[in-house]
């Protein structure tokens, strides 16, 4: 068993498929054990981003998931990084692969619907950035 965090970003809340994007994880055996809607501050941004801080994006990426709500969630089953990873499909949606959240939904290189945990130990700094003990419940 594993745990990741998934974040469907302002432009996914905002395109209205937040049951989309969440079907997908459930029709795939994956199961939500936390979620709320939030809206960042820009330091609560940079803050999550932080291992961007160096990159020329940091600020525009930083300004996108600050301009309007996001959907956090824990998800958890075996394998559950990858498999997150996989059904979000590639960063840029112009080389994700044909039916991925990413392929059908995103606009452009940034605004790409969905963030999900790439390791182990981002996974874990990032369940933590949003979730105390109380809020994740075993699935
Ligand atoms: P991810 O793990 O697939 O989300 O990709 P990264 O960790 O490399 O980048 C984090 C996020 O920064 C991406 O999901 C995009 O929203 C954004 N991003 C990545 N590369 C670029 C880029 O070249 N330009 C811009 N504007 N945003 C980018
Ligand atoms: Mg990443």
């Amino acid at each position: 068993m594993e745990r990741t965090l998934s974040i469907i970003k302002p432009d996914g809340v905002e395109k209205n498929v937040i049951g989309e994007v969440i079907k997908r994880f459930e029709t795939n055996g994956i199961k939500i054990a936390a979620m709320k809607m939030i809206h960042l501050s820009k330091s609560q941004a940079q803050g999550f981003y932080a291992v961007h801080k160096e990159r020329p994006f940091f600020d525009s990426l930083t300004d996108f998931m600050t301009s309007g709500p996001i959907v956090v969630m824990v998800l958890e089953g075996d394998d559950v990084i990858a498999k997150n990873r996989k059904l979000m499909g590639a960063t840029n949606f112009k080389e994700a692969e044909e039916g991925t959240i990413r392929k059908e939904y995103a606009t452009d290189i940034e605004k790409n619907v969905v963030h999900g945990s790439d390791a182990p130990e981002t996974a874990a700094f990032e369940i933590g950035y949003f979730f105390n003990a109380l809020e994740l419940h075993a699935r």
